[in-house]
Order: structure tokens, then sequence, then C-alpha cells
């Protein structure tokens, strides 16, 4: 090869020069262990606050652990000994279970945080949640949505560190593997621009709703559990089927914006609640999507919300004793959802339909549109 080839861009897309990046590729050294570990807790050492953006200059300098599902109500309720149980979707933890996922237990001062928020603005933000009773007023169910959007945000943009490690993977390996996973490499970079492209565009709508209280850019669909429930969760998802199976958004390469749904499972003082939110402008998918869950009776209602949160969020978390009680054939149900949405694998179509397990998880009392 001439040195006018050596000079020229990559044909990876990388940006650098061809001699500086897949020149000799094929004979340098692969991937370590040791590299995916070090790349992990570099990604895990990121701090930010997911205000700053609003008040830059009451942020305090301390980021701290924050936890998207409250620690001092929720996650305690859940606990035994300290412990909840959880999927830890980290490489380190890939690698040590030969890329399957499993519940493990988990203390309750690393469940669930993340370091999204300074210490000054976790506490104001938040107290309407954190500090006074739990009676589910807009502000309150704006706040859980609020919360769980910016931990998703917080994660998305530690991704966008995977696909630069994606691209070293070729190390060592022939032409045909390099272009195959570099072709792989661009398409989940893509994915990821694409969801934050989605994802920067809901939190300035949701910064707008903080910042001028105004909640009737919102909707809730509240379930009022009478009992504390064996899950919880915060997160936010593309709606992408129904609670019957049939197509409501196809994840790909696409123009327009999706419809997101934020979910929110808590406890408080002996009961709970499960609630969806989304903005008003994604009623479209959204409400088919809780329309399709109403069809069901409350019994059916509660199985099909495990399903729906063990298939779509790593940040769920259930009670030890609770995960003990289910036959071996219902944790499997559940550990076989715990990779669909990664990036190994993505969700059947059929994955919130009725698998034939009662979980028991949630006793629904009161339903809700607000
Ligand atoms: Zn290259
Ligand atoms: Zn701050």
């Amino acid at each position: 090869m001439g040195n006018n080839n050596r000079n020229k861009p990559c044909w990876c897309g990388s940006g650098k020069k061809f001699k500086k990046c897949h020149l000799n590729r094929d004979s340098q050294d692969s991937l370590t262990r040791g590299d995916l570990e070090q790349y992990s807790k570099k990604q895990n050492s990121k701090k930010v606050c997911s205000v700053s953006n609003l008040f830059p200059d009451k942020c305090s300098k301390k980021i701290i652990n924050a936890h998207t599902v409250s620690k001092s109500g929720s996650l305690k309720e859940l606990s035994e000994k300290g412990h909840v149980m959880g999927a830890k979707p980290s490489l380190s933890g890939f690698i040590k279970n030969n890329g399957k996922l499993t519940l493990e237990k988990v203390g309750i001062n690393r469940a669930s945080t993340f370091t999204g928020f300074c210490s000054v603005h976790d506490k104001e933000i938040f107290s309407p949640l954190e500090d006074e009773p739990i009676v589910l007023n807009d502000q309150q169910l704006f706040l859980l949505a609020y919360r769980g959007m910016c931990r998703e945000i917080f994660h998305k943009e530690q991704n966008k560190g995977t696909a630069n490690l994606m691209r070293e993977a070729d190390r060592g390996q022939d032409e045909f593997l390099q272009h195959a996973l570099q072709g792989q490499a661009s398409l989940y970079d893509q994915g990821v621009d694409l969801a934050l492209r989605d994802l920067q565009y809901l939190k300035s709508e949701m910064d707008s709703i903080l910042l001028d209280q105004d909640y009737s850019k919102i909707r809730h669909y509240v379930f009022e559990l009478s009992e504390v429930p064996k899950i919880q969760v915060s997160a936010m998802v593309v709606p992408e089927m129904d609670f019957h199976g049939n197509p409501l958004q196809k994840l790909g390469l696409q123009q327009y914006k999706y419809d997101y749904i934020f979910f929110n499972c808590i406890s408080y003082e002996g009961r709970g609640c499960f609630v969806f939110s989304w903005l008003t402008e994604d009623d479209k998918h959204c409400s088919k999507f809780i329309a399709s869950l109403l069809e069901l009776d409350d019994h059916e209602i509660a199985d099909a919300l495990v399903r729906f949160c063990y298939s779509f969020s790593e940040n769920t978390w259930a009670s030890p004793s609770w995960w003990d009680s289910l036959d071996s054939s219902s944790q499997q149900s559940i550990t076989e959802r715990l990779l669909q949405g990664t990036p190994m694998a993505a969700h059947p179509e059929d994955c919130l339909m009725d698998d034939g397990h009662s979980y028991g998880a949630l006793k629904i009392s009161k339903k809700e549109l607000r």
C-alpha cells in the first residue's frame, strides 16, 4: 500500500488516518479482560449534575450517589438485612457469568443509585418526594418520572463510550472480521446517537415542566397498591409492543422521534403505587399501550407489570424473600428477560404476553388516569 493510502482517512470511519488506525490491526494484541475492567471502571466514574444546565450557579461541587428508587422509604421496605435482588449488567458481571445475567443480592446503598445529581439539587428538587407524605399529587408524580428520565439519560451517555470500546474489539482479527465488527459498532453508535437525540428533546420538555410547574403537559396512569410491592422500578422505554403482542413502534434507525413512557413502582406507609407517565405529545402510542393493559383483569395486570419490568429495565429491584418464594420455572422466566433489549438480544414480540406464571408481586386496589 502506498504512502498515499496510509495517510487517507481510515475506512472504518474513525476519522483517524489509516496508518494510525487499521493498518496492521490484524497483528495487534486483542482486547484483554484487563482492558474491559479498566473501561468499565472509567465508565462508572462519570459524575455530573443532571440539572446543571438549569441552575449552574447553585450546583454544589459534590456529586452524590443519588437513588432513583427512594432509599429512605422504598428500598428499605423492600430490603432484607440491607439487601435487595437486582441484575448487575456490568462488563465484569458478564464475564463472571459467561455472558448470562442473573439476579444477585445488592446492598441498598448500591442499588438503584447513579452519580447524576449534586448534593444541593438531589435534596432541593426531590424534597417533595423524599420529605413529604406521598399523596400522588401532580408534582410528586412528575418528579418520579423526571428522576427516572435523568438516570436513563445518564446511562445512555455512558453507553456512548461503549461504541468506542467495540471499535477496538477487532484488534488481532483478520480483515473480514474487522469489517463485520466495525459495522456492528457503527450501528450501535448510531442507535445510541438517535436515542440521545430523543432523550435530549424529552429532557428539555421535562425541564420546562420542572421550571414552570405546569403539569398539564404530562399524563399519568396510576395503579395504587394495597400492600408493599415486592418489586420496585424506575425507568423509561419506547413502547415497542402492547400487552397482547401487537407491534407499536419498531426500533431502528429512523428520522422521527419515538414516543416514550416512564414507569415507576414505589412503596410508602405499607402500601405503594405503580405509575406510568408520558408527555401528552407522546399520547398516540402510550395510550394504546395502556389501553391494552387495561383489557386485563387486576390479577393479570399485576403479573403483566412484572413481566414488563424485567423485560424492559435493569433498574428493577426485588425483595429477596419474594424471589426465593418463586418456583424455579418462574425464576427462569424472569432471568431470561434480563438479556432482552440489550445489545445481545432484541425483545421478542410476545414478551409481554402471559407466560403462565403467577408472580404475586403487586396487589392493585385502585386505578386511575390522571
Ligand atoms: Zn480504522
Ligand atoms: Zn446540581
